[in-house]
């Protein structure tokens, strides 16, 4: 049974690829009865943001995924963040050192500027800690062992440094990418302990997948690169590596290019906005959620980004994601983000949900517009537009006359459709409405068809003189469902304004 993980860093928001790995990881979960576990990768505190996890939390939450272990629940093989595993990455950058795959440096970041710049001079522009250069540096393969000693006792600041000796392939199979090989000679010697005593990604990542026994490393394409020197680590610790599977890059929306943040932005790339980006790029970043998606909707978009169930089939409920979920229709080229097929989805779901369901989101829409609303009204509205609109805002934009009179009306309508002659006519029908016992679409109906009888009008004739006195525009959902909810008085009072 597969244990997986969701391993992100708290450094803002939580995007698109991130919730991505985050749903790939819980569909294996859920689909062989395994376990999906959070961890906070929080060991690089220069881009620690405050409140990250607590966003990260809520917004994988707020989708239906939910870990069986994380730092908020708890589970056997905590702690579930990095920065209170310190003593862990120690120990086991100790057994590398031991077992010679680690030494210590003591190189000061000047002169590593300095090397770096000399290079520069000479013309090399990547000058790399490696194989190649680490006999000219100050560590301990260089120094005699007395004086590493004598550097350590003192207190001399240093790191960690993970060796790789030059001359050998390192292949591995990822999922996604079949069988993937690099050079040793490419990789530099990693810093595996930095000088806080912190360890950095590479190292603590393998140690805290090895620990938590994860069995399946899902992750974005990004960390491909950084895979053989994982797999280098596992060996140097004697582990067996788990599966890797990297999922295919999100591309813009025409297919070009690596999607891009600030695009993504524009497209609501967060699953809610934050106040942090806001302040720190002075940018608004409006959120799936605020965007008005529906959960289940961003979900089933988001399963669809680099996945096929190989048939015909498009929406899936979470559940039923994770009954067909498998690594192996995960595809290899890079996943189109077209915001226009997320609506659809948003579109398909607000259709299939209830009215009542969606009253208190229509509710709430208006409530931000300044217009509370009760539940019954927000139900009927629901009813009525409902497969009318992309995104739960759109409610009260196509909507605002359930709350407001047209201040304008379609001019070209008015033009056919008005005749001022037939004002005393239309007045005979206000009166009929004011009249009428109960207020509904049907008998609301059948009054205006019996006036309809009565003065030799047609649908064509009254319907459109309605409808715009009522909402300004022949558009819209079913007129006599309209003036239903717009209520008795207010249809009246906007039938007598319209033809006066
Ligand atoms: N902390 C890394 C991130 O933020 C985790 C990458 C991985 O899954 O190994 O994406």
């Amino acid at each position: 049974q597969p244990r997986v993980r969701f391993a992100p860093s708290p450094t803002g928001a939580l995007h698109i690829g991130g919730l991505r790995t985050a749903l790939y990881n819980y569909l294996l979960a859920r689909r062989h009865g395994g376990t999906f576990l959070l961890r906070i990768e929080d060991t690089d505190q220069k881009r620690y943001v405050e409140g990250a996890e607590a966003y990260i939390v809520q917004a994988l939450e707020w989708c239906g995924i939910v870990p069986d272990e994380s730092p908020q629940k708890g589970g056997n093989y905590g702690p579930y963040r990095q920065s209170e595993r310190r003593d862990i990455y120690q120990r086991h950058v100790q057994m590398l050192l031991d077992n010679g795959s680690a030494y210590y440096a003591f190189d000061t970041e000047e002169e590593l500027d300095a090397r770096r710049d000399a290079e520069m001079a000479a013309g090399n522009h990547n000058f790399r800690y490696d194989a190649s250069t680490r006999g000219q540096m100050r560590n301990s393969l260089t120094l005699p062992a007395a004086e590493t000693e004598a550097l350590l006792a003192a207190g001399t600041p240093y790191v960690v440094r993970f060796r790789i000796d030059a001359g050998e392939t390192v292949t591995f199979t990822d999922v996604v990418r079949e069988e993937v090989s690099f050079q040793s000679a490419e990789l530099g010697d990693q810093v595996i302990l930095k000088a806080d005593g912190l360890p950095t990604y590479h190292l603590a990542n393998v140690v805290d997948d090895h620990l938590m026994e994860i069995t399946h490393v899902i992750r974005g394409e990004e960390w491909l690169s950084s895979t053989p020197l994982h797999v280098l680590l596992y060996r140097a610790f004697g582990w067996q590596p788990p599966v890797f599977a990297h999922l295919p890059l999100l591309l813009n929306p025409n297919g070009k290019g690596k999607l891009s943040k600030r695009k993504g932005a524009d497209l609501g790339f967060p699953v809610f906005p934050l106040e942090w980006h806001d302040r720190e790029k002075n940018e608004v970043f409006a959120g799936f959620r605020e965007s008005g998606f529906l959960p289940g909707a961003l979900v089933n978009f988001i399963a669809f980004l680099g996945w096929n169930p190989g048939t015909e089939q498009e929406i899936f409920s979470l559940e039923e994601l994770a009954a067909v979920f498998s690594l192996d229709r995960i595809n290899k080229s890079g996943a189109r983000f077209d915001i226009e097929k997320g609506q659809w989805f948003n579109q398909q779901y607000l259709i299939a949900t209830a009215d009542a369901e969606l009253a208190p989101l229509v509710a709430d829409v208006f409530a931000q517009h300044g217009h509370p609303i009760p539940l019954e009204k927000a139900t009927a509205i629901a009813g009525l537009l409902k497969e009318r609109v992309h995104e739960l805002p759109d409610f009260f934009h196509q909507g605002q006359y359930f709350v407001l009179a047209p201040r304008q009306y379609e001019e070209a309508t008015i033009r056919k459709k008005w005749n001022p002659a037939q004002a005393p006519t239309f007045e005979v029908l206000a009166v009929e409405l004011e009249q009428l016992p109960d207020w509904t679409a049907t008998s609301i109906k059948a009054a205006t068809v019996a006036f309809m009888d009565r003065h030799g009008l047609g649908f064509g004739g009254v319907l459109p003189i309605l409808r715009i006195a009522a909402s300004g525009s022949t558009q819209g959902p079913d007129a006599f469902g309209m003036l239903a909810v717009i209520g008795q008085e207010e249809s009246v009072r906007r039938l007598r304004v319209g033809i006066s």
